[in-house]
């Protein structure tokens, strides 16, 4: 199984846009050891030539012409198979949008997430030019569910999801019901050889379902969004909490890195990293600590083969 890192920052990137904070700033005028990232989304492949997205970030087409492996290879073609969404965030399903180029899509997402991003939004409809332009495929918790592409071509990998506990979308907030399916984990295993990883980029909690998704997977990937749970309030650039967004913060006695130091897993890989966060200077203490840990930090364009 192949995974690449298509974007690694939370939603915003990194630098973002409307942001001058000390690492912004530093990446920007190349004064920190940091590098830009994109908003994440990762690809991942049983056999190398089709692939399942995970996530659809607003930068979506530029993280597909950065890779040749999602090229089309025909005039009209794509090797992207399915896309899975996490949840209903704009950094996950904008990129949907950008692909209304007339491809049949399989898209796998809670309900509450498919009818947040389909219902009571006019943009959706670009993606309803034909019928059966997107094959929406609900996830239901704790189902294995065997990854096939809009024809049914099954694409040799399956998923579990897990709920994570989070928050509604700041756009549906009030206007859909809470559902424990609102955010989730993911556990994707190659159908060949039971070879797996997990994909938590967002919860605000490691509850017992999330530990059991990740323990023994060859590579887990976890929300990396804030070092610290008033990391926004102490630089003075908002009023939310970590967790009142849906993040456990990474650092810390209650935070991630604690809560998960007896985990048995093979490589261990932060992601979702907010432009706040102390971990992108990679001459942090924050840095050495994590890695120290046994975390690396996501990079866009970082590979692994499980
Ligand atoms: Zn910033």
């Amino acid at each position: 199984m192949r995974v690449r890192i298509l974007g690694s920052a939370a939603g915003g990137g990194f630098p973002q846009w409307n942001c001058a904070c000390r690492l912004c700033r530093g990446v920007r005028e190349g004064t920190i050891r940091a590098t830009p990232r994109t908003q994440e989304s990762a690809a991942v492949s049983a056999d190398g030539e089709r692939w399942v997205l995970l996530n659809a970030s607003p930068e979506i087409r530029a993280q597909i012409e950065a890779f040749p492996a999602l090229h089309p290879k025909a005039p009209r073609h794509t090797p992207i198979g399915a896309i899975v969404l996490t949840n209903g965030d704009l950094d996950h399903v904008l990129g949907l949008l950008s692909l209304r180029e007339g491809q049949r899509l399989a898209v796998y997402a809670a309900a509450c997430v498919r009818v947040g991003f389909t219902e009571g939004n006019s943009l959706a409809r670009t993606l309803a030019r034909f019928p059966g332009q997107v094959a929406w495929r609900d996830i239901a918790a704790g189902a294995e569910i065997a990854l096939a592409d809009a024809e049914g071509a099954p694409l040799g990998l399956s998923l579990r999801a897990e709920p994570a506990p989070g928050r509604p979308p700041p756009h549906l907030k009030g206007h859909v019901p809470d559902d424990p399916l609102e955010s989730i984990g993911l556990r994707i295993a190659e159908a060949a050889t039971g070879r797996s990883l997990a994909y938590v980029p967002g919860t605000a909690a490691i509850t017992p379902g999330l530990r059991a998704l990740m323990e023994g997977a060859e590579a887990v990937f976890l929300d990396g969004t804030c070092w610290s749970d008033d990391e926004l309030i102490a630089q003075g650039l908002g009023t939310a909490t970590a967790t009142s967004m849906g993040h456990i913060p990474v650092g810390g006695p209650a935070g991630s890195l604690a809560a998960l130091a007896g985990l048995v897993a093979g490589r261990r890989v932060l992601i979702h990293l907010n432009n706040t966060n102390p971990l992108l200077d990679e001459a942090s203490p924050e840095r050495r600590e994590a890695e120290g840990a046994g975390w690396s930090v996501a990079h866009d364009g970082m590979e692994l083969v499980l």
